[in-house]
C-alpha cells in the first residue's frame, strides 16, 4: 500500500511555541486514519502545512508523492474541510460549490451530485449564512468531494454537531475508506473515533506519541479477561482452574476468568455439557487504550489533565 500522504520530519515553530515537532507518519488508502491529540496539540498546523496553507520550518509534506503547491488540479487529488465556517454567508450553497468548481475545471453537474451525496440538495438555493454548523459542516465535506478526490482531510468534523449528525458523518468517513479513499480525520477526542478509525496517529505538544492501528492499541490496552455467566457457576469454576485459568466469582452467576482465551473457555464448558449465558471478552474503550498508552507521558497533555484526550472546546 502506497501511502497518500507522507510527513518527514515536519516542524513548525510560532514565535517561541513549537507546534509540531519532528512529525513523521503515512496515511494510506482505504482506511480511516485518525489524527488524535489534545487541543494545541499540532493537528490543525499539521493539516496546513499537507494542504500548503502553512510552510514547515523544517521536513516536508507529500500528497500522492508531490508537495501541495505541484498539484494541478489539487481538488481532484486532496479534497479538505479545516474550517467550517469559512464560507461566504451571502452565498447560496449551490454557488459556493460553483465557483469552487469553476476554479478547478470540474464540471458543473458534479455541483449537484455532491450536494444530494451530503443531503443538502433540498436547501442548495439557500443562503450558506443561514445554516446551522451541521449544515456548514455538510457543505464543506461536499467542497472537499467536489474533484472527487482519493485523499479527505477533515479537521474536527464531529465537533458541535447533533447526534444525528455525529451518526451520520462515522457512517460517511467509513463509507469514504471503502470506496478505497485515505480519510485523515482529526479529533481532540479519542472516543468520537472509535469504530470508525482503523489506523490511529497520537500527537502531543507537536511530537508522534503513537502510529498504530485501533486493534493493536485496543489489543495492548485489553486485560485479556473473559466475563462468564451460567447457571452452573461451580462446577465451571472447577473446570476452568483446572485447565489452567485464573477464576474470580463476581456474581450469583457470574465469573471472571484470566489466563484462558474465550474461545478456550467456550469448548471447556461445551466438553461438559455446562450451559453458557454469556461469553464476553474484556474489551478496552478507545480511551482506557489512550490513557494506558500515555501513562508515563505526562508530557502530553494539555494542562487540566481531566482524563481525556484534552479538554473540550
Ligand atoms: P490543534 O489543531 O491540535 O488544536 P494547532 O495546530 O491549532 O493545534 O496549534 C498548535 C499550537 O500552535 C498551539 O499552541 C497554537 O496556539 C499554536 N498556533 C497555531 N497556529 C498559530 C499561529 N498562526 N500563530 C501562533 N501560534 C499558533
Amino acid at each position: 500500500m502506497d501511502a497518500l500522504i507522507e510527513a518527514r520530519g515536519l516542524t513548525k515553530r510560532f514565535g517561541r511555541t513549537t507546534a509540531v515537532d519532528g512529525l513523521s507518519f503515512q496515511v494510506r488508502a482505504g482506511q480511516v486514519t485518525g489524527f488524535i491529540g489534545p487541543n494545541g496539540a499540532g493537528k490543525s498546523t499539521t493539516m496546513r502545512i499537507v494542504l500548503g496553507l502553512d510552510a514547515p520550518d523544517q521536513g516536508s509534506a507529500l500528497v500522492n508523492g508531490r508537495p501541495y503547491v505541484r498539484l494541478e488540479t489539487p481538488l481532484r487529488e486532496v479534497g479538505a474541510l479545516l474550517d467550517a465556517a469559512a464560507l461566504h454567508p451571502g452565498r447560496r450553497a449551490y454557488h459556493h460549490l460553483l465557483w469552487l468548481a469553476q476554479s478547478n475545471d470540474l464540471p458543473k453537474r458534479r455541483v449537484a451530485e455532491v450536494l444530494d451525496l451530503v443531503g443538502l440538495a433540498d436547501v442548495a438555493r439557500r443562503r450558506a449564512g443561514g445554516f446551522s454548523l451541521g449544515m456548514r459542516q455538510r457543505l464543506g465535506i461536499a467542497a472537499a468531494l467536489l474533484g472527487d478526490p482519493p485523499i479527505l482531510m477533515f479537521d474536527e468534523p464531529v465537533n458541535g454537531l447533533d447526534p444525528e449528525g455525529v451518526i451520520w458523518i462515522r457512517g460517511f468517513l467509513r463509507e469514504l475508506a471503502a470506496q478505497g479513499r485515505a480519510v485523515f480525520v482529526s479529533s481532540h477526542l479519542m472516543s468520537e473515533l472509535e469504530d470508525t478509525a482503523d489506523h490511529l496517529v497520537v500527537i502531543g505538544r507537536g511530537r508522534l506519541i503513537a502510529d498504530t492501528s485501533v486493534s493493536a492499541l485496543l489489543g495492548s490496552a485489553s486485560d485479556g479477561s473473559v466475563t462468564v455467566r451460567t447457571p452452573y457457576r461451580s462446577e465451571i469454576m472447577t473446570v476452568l482452574a483446572s485447565a489452567g485459568g485464573v477464576v474470580s466469582s463476581t456474581g450469583a452467576e457470574t465469573l471472571t476468568v484470566t489466563g484462558l482465551p474465550a474461545e478456550k473457555v467456550a469448548e471447556l464448558a461445551a466438553d461438559r455439557g455446562l450451559p453458557l449465558y454469556e461469553l464476553t471478552p474484556h474489551r478496552a474503550s478507545l480511551e482506557q487504550a489512550y490513557l494506558h498508552l500515555t501513562r508515563d507521558a505526562v508530557d502530553y497533555r494539555s494542562g487540566g489533565g481531566t482524563g481525556e484526550a484534552g479538554a473540550s472546546r
